[in-house]
């Protein structure tokens, strides 16, 4: 195993050694640590430590696991005029992400209407692989979506101002869309308001503990055992595709940067041409999937008008946050007293301002922090804390993270017991596959109760609700 150094209850080091050009931290407890299996996931953050660039430290978060070239759950930030970017850094899945919407519905007086909701919404959200958009755009409106996102979906009908401004980077990056392939546009035609295969998931939750009154009230949660309903979906195969093409455009360049260590850490220096051109394609990307969750959302809302009969103002859907877990943003950065400009890698991590570095709507309150756990168990939203710019560019974990590979899971769980499971605990579920269930059943993911201890003893985000699953679409 490799030497990791106790620094504190919740942090952990691996100092420099071989190519690393800083130390790796891990935001991690005794307990967690105690899920690895093997070290593959902390090799991942030396190798990413050694790459050109990198500021302070290749960090993780508590529910790291093992990813694409860089850890899921992992944090690193780049020096903007002599760093690198890195398709592995952001995921396949560009802007994967959550939105979170809540209600002013009583769960105990909904409860008889959950079942014919979740059916309706299965319905209209195509999930899985052999989905079929009911909803079509003609090429002009994804030309429109890549380069202007949410816009988009507020012109034509599909999103509020309120829920622009509760979307990260209000649902808009921008990008030069010329560098998104034909063949990613045509992937995307059809997938608009799709959820996706396996861990891509609709819930709905009921609001089950409150930690902190006021910042819950400004975030729309007002009472205890509320519904609210949380998508994970990013960007579909137009993302996948613009993260395979720009992979594949790296290996053919000599100029790319490549790792001794990891053929999956392969990388362009921000300022290159192939670096330019992934950013731009990447934030098209995440502007496809800051709209297909907001249609999505758009679809819940109709959804519950059909069953309820009241319009969704009435009902109080409203957007609290729709974030990206997987993400490289330009950002500025207090690096040891100085204001550095940083490319920061979230790949499977989630932005957590606090109040004073947010502006708009959370500038009283700090960011959302929307933390999923599993099917069967509690999720959490948290919020940024004052400081942690200086500990992780204001970054914090993004679920409860794998502690069994699909492959063990697949070993371990069989689909019958895990229905079961969830339906003694009153939970419907709608999955596409056994094999979806099996592999995102609740005893493939860590302690989520243990992961929000540790990003809260290390003061990176604190608790503001704990929600509880009453129904599950799966992918
Ligand atoms: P990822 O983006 O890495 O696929 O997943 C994010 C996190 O969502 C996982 O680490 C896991 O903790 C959580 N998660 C996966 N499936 C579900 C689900 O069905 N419901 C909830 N609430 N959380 C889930
Ligand atoms: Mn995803
Ligand atoms: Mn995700």
């Amino acid at each position: 195993m490799v030497q990791v150094k106790k620094i504190d209850d919740y942090r952990y080091e691996i100092p420099r050694t071989g190519n690393m050009r800083v130390p790796g931290t891990i935001y991690i407890s005794q307990d967690l640590l105690g899920n690895f299996t093997d070290d593959e996931p902390i090799k991942q953050v030396m190798h990413v430590a050694s790459l050109p660039g990198i500021v302070k430290s290749s960090m993780a978060m508590p529910d790291i696991h093992l990813g694409y070239g860089f850890p899921i759950g992992g944090v690193a930030a780049f020096d903007y005029d002599d760093g690198i970017i890195s398709p592995g850094g952001v995921g396949y899945d560009i802007n994967c992400g959550v939105s979170l919407i809540t209600t002013n519905i009583d769960y105990d007086e909904a409860r008889d209407k959950i079942n014919i909701l979740l059916d309706e919404i299965n319905k209209t959200v195509p999930a899985g692989i052999d989905y079929k958009s009911s909803f079509r755009i003609s090429i002009d409106d994804e030309n429109e979506i890549l380069s202007s996102g949410i816009e988009w979906a507020y012109n034509n009908g599909y999103a509020t101002r309120e829920d622009i401004e509760r979307t990260e980077e209000n649902g808009k990056m921008l990008s030069d869309i010329s560098g998104v392939s034909e063949k990613a546009i045509k992937r995307g035609k059809n997938e608009l308001g799709t959820l996706g295969a396996g861990n891509h998931f609709l819930e709905m939750d009921r609001i089950e503990s409150i930690m902190d009154e006021a910042k819950a009230k400004k975030f729309g949660i007002n009472n205890k055992n509320n519904l609210a309903i949380m998508v994970h979906t990013g960007s579909r195969g137009l993302g996948h595709q613009v993260a395979t093409d720009y992979l594949m455009r790296l290996n053919e360049e000599d100029s790319s940067i490549k790792s001794e260590d990891d053929r999956q850490l392969i990388s362009a220096y921000i300022h290159s041409r192939t670096g330019q051109d992934y950013l731009n394609a990447m934030n098209a990307a995440a502007n496809f999937g800051f709209v297909n969750r907001q249609i999505i959302t758009y679809k819940i809302r109709k959804a519950f008008e059909k069953i309820f009969g009241e319009d969704f103002e009435h009902l109080g859907i409203e957007t609290l946050y729709s974030l990206a877990h997987n993400m490289a943003k330009a950002e500025i950065h207090n690096v040891d007293g100085n204001k550095r400009k940083l490319m920061v890698h979230r790949k499977g991590a989630t932005r957590a301002l606090p109040a004073y570095a947010s502006s708009g709507y959370f500038n009283e309150t700090g960011h959302p922090v929307i933390i999923p756990g599993n099917m069967g168990g509690p999720s959490y939203v948290m919020v940024g804390m004052p400081g942690n710019e200086e500990i992780t560019f204001s970054s914090s974990c993004h679920g409860a993270g794998r502690v069994l590979s699909r492959k063990r899971a697949n070993e371990q769980f069989n689909a019958e017991d895990v229905e079961m499971e969830l339906k003694s605990r009153g939970i419907y579920l709608r999955a596409t596959t056994k094999k979806a269930i099996i592999e995102e059943s609740p005893g493939s993911y860590k302690n989520i109760d243990e992961v929000v201890r540790v990003i809260n003893g290390a003061k990176i985000a604190a608790p503001v609700a704990r929600l509880m699953p009453v129904a599950v679409m799966k992918g």
